[in-house]
């Protein structure tokens, strides 16, 4: 393991070891006039949101990149619609977990902060969490793929699939696919979040999906700190100044608490 991160569960095996990296980040996090934190499906994981590739059940005979893609929807959007239905109507039942709380907590304490997440789920919001860039859209948004037309709607389950526009279009879900660009000016403030960081929280995200993952790179070339905190070890894991593998529930929560105890 890579000097100066530690695996808190299991791989690290040194209690005073992981609890020295937990003052260490906490402090980090303490004295940061400017926090970017970058969040993925495991945010969510604790709140009952399956992650992206994670066992979903439903709908295990598709992998989602034969799902969220322009092709599909252009080749069965009732099918992709039944999907978002079903991921609407989890969200739906969930609420926020102890790490979303912690991240509208730290948004409070820091002078600076911006929340990059991946998610499309809108739990951070209902968490508290303001300054929020979502590079990957919102599931409650609706567009028309003719007019173009966006509307919000948390109607769940939608009650004709797929759902209609008044011009006589389709409506899709307004998040970003799989070979769609991101909206141009949501990365543009992302990264430059990122490169203005001085400590830069990755919480997970299995850092796959680019743009986003390329975030951390940045802020780690302008000098923050990264601090990463996932299930597993992921390609991210070698730039991290320190890593803790344990749900972000628990270790979230830890990282505030420890920075005011200081
Ligand atoms: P992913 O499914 O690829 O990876 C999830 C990561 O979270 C994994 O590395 C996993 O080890 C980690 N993880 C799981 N449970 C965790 C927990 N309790 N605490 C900490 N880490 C945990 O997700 P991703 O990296 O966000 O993938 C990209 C795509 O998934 C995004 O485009 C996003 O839009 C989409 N997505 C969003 C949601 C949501 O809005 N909640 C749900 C599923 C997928």
């Amino acid at each position: 393991m890579k000097k100066g991160a530690c695996a808190i569960v299991n791989d690290c095996g040194d209690e005073m070891g992981a609890s020295n990296q937990l003052h260490a980040a906490a402090e980090w996090i303490a004295s940061a006039h400017a926090v970017a934190v970058l969040t993925g499906a495991g945010l969510s994981q604790e709140s009952g949101v399956p992650t992206f590739r994670g066992p979903d059940g439903l709908w295990r005979r598709y992998r989602p990149e034969e799902l969220a893609t322009p092709d599909a929807f252009a080749r069965d959007p009732h099918l992709v619609w039944e999907w978002y239905d079903w991921r609407r109507s989890v969200i739906a039942r969930a609420e926020p977990n102890p790490a979303h709380y912690a991240l509208a907590e730290l948004e409070r304490r820091v002078a600076q902060f911006a929340l990059l997440t991946q998610n499309v789920d809108g739990l951070e919001e209902a968490a508290g969490c303001r300054n929020i860039l979502r590079l990957h859209g919102d599931i409650w948004l609706l567009r028309c793929v003719g007019c173009g037309r966006e509307e919000k709607n948390r109607t769940v389950p939608l009650p004709t699939l797929p759902p209609g526009c008044a011009c006589g279009a389709l409506l899709r879900p307004g998040v970003v696919w799989f070979g769609e660009p991101l909206p141009t000016e949501v990365l543009e403030r992302a990264f430059a979040a990122a490169g203005q960081a001085k400590v830069f929280l990755v919480v997970g995200t299995s850092a796959v999906v680019q743009p986003a993952a390329s975030l951390p790179l940045v802020a780690k070339q302008a000098g923050a700190r990264v601090i990463e905190v996932n299930l597993e070890p992921t390609p991210l894991s070698p730039i991290a100044d320190a890593a803790f593998y344990a749900p972000a529930g628990e270790i979230l929560p830890q990282l505030l608490q420890v920075g005011v105890r200081q």
